[in-house]
């Protein structure tokens, strides 16, 4: 038995309660979570604006220690330090054979099988990870070494936000050295766009959101100038860009009113980013006139077009060597009983990202 914290439906609150977690099958592995970053996604699968079986244990960044390897796993052995992906690649469908990995058709496959139970129920792992808990099982292909001047807390978040900020700088928009950037909405996945576009060698760096709290932080990360949500973005954008409108602009909320002011802040030709999850019921509209006349980009982003293989050891390295600052990512701590707390922060859009060390 291990601890978890257990969704039943969309809407509820979290139960701190005995999950019977059965031994690691052949090809699974079982993991001692050392954190859990409390990630957007979950609030949103919580809520049930995400699709996910139910009950389900939340949590898909982590990080933590193999205990036990099932039949035939080679990749990683008892005592490895690790951090969990929630889409580990197939490398044989169509879009891996692509080269789009991010985009595989199976790397979700595994959290909508039911890997553990609470009384005899069935339960589900949250995006294939299961991290609110003690420990989990999950798939070798999705655990990565974690190198030994990387604490653990640290490298949980590159599980998602930093692989998904980073990415989307470095692999989507391909941010090239001088180039400015726009980045709205500063949570842990907005922070790592900032952090990103300091990797790149970017010129300014614009950050917006309406706490300013979070813009202090943005400032501290690379960011150059910061902007409370509110205004009118775009001429405000233009007028620290010598009225030309930013390079790349990073939708980092997801509101059809962010995207469209996003996309109105960048320059003729200049390319959005569209890094947030956003609802069905947010429209986002253009005239065809503007469409033509200011040839912009608008481009999705899924988990940072990333090869999470070849990738979060690369992010890790970065991190290893001081590029990446991922502690001062993390703005606060709880157990298995804060969760539910720190959704609401997240709802209120207080703070950076939170840890669940189980
Ligand atoms: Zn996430
Ligand atoms: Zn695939």
């Amino acid at each position: 038995m291990v601890r978890a914290a257990v969704l039943s439906a969309p809407g509820e609150s979290l139960r701190v309660t005995d999950l019977d977690l059965p031994a690691p099958g052949p090809g699974q592995v079982r993991v001692r979570i050392a954190a859990t970053g409390v990630c957007h996604s979950d609030l949103s699968l919580a809520k049930g604006i995400l699709r996910q079986a139910m009950p389900v244990v939340l949590g898909h960044e982590s990080a933590g220690t193999v205990v036990s390897v099932g039949e035939g796993v080679t990749r990683t052995a008892p005592g490895d330090r690790v951090v969990l992906c929630w889409a580990p690649p197939d490398g044989t469908c169509w879009f891996c054979q692509q080269g789009e990995p991010w985009l595989c058709e199976n790397s979700s496959n595994a959290a909508s099988a039911p890997y553990a139970t609470v009384d005899g129920q069935d339960v589900y792992p949250g995006l294939s990870t299961g991290g609110f808990a003690e420990e989990t099982v999950v798939s070798e292909q999705a655990v990565l070494p974690v190198p030994a001047a990387v604490p653990l807390e640290h490298a949980a978040l590159v599980g998602c936000a930093v692989m998904t900020g980073v990415g989307a700088v470095l692999n989507t928009a391909k941010v090239r050295e001088g180039q400015s950037v726009l980045v709205v909405g500063l949570g842990g996945v907005g922070l790592s766009v900032v952090q990103g576009a300091r990797l790149a060698g970017a010129g300014k760096v614009i950050v917006v959101d309406r706490s300013p709290e979070k813009l202090e932080l943005a400032m501290s990360m690379g960011g150059t100038e910061a902007l409370e949500a509110g205004g009118e973005l775009a001429k405000q954008v233009r007028s620290l860009t010598e009225k030309r409108g930013a390079d790349h602009a990073f939708d980092c909320v997801g509101l059809a009113d962010t995207i469209r002011s996003s996309w109105s802040a960048t320059r003729r030709g200049g390319v959005t980013t569209i890094v947030g999850i956003g609802g069905k019921d947010q429209q986002v509209t253009f005239s065809a006139l503007e469409l033509f006349h200011f040839a912009r980009v608008v481009q999705g982003c899924v988990y940072g077009n990333t090869d999470p293989m070849t990738d979060i050891p690369r992010i890790l390295d970065h991190a290893a060597a001081g590029r990446l600052d991922l502690g001062a990512l993390i703005s606060g701590t709880v157990g298995l009983t804060g969760i539910d707390g720190a959704f609401a922060d997240m709802g209120a859009g207080k703070g950076a990202r939170v840890l669940v060390v189980p």
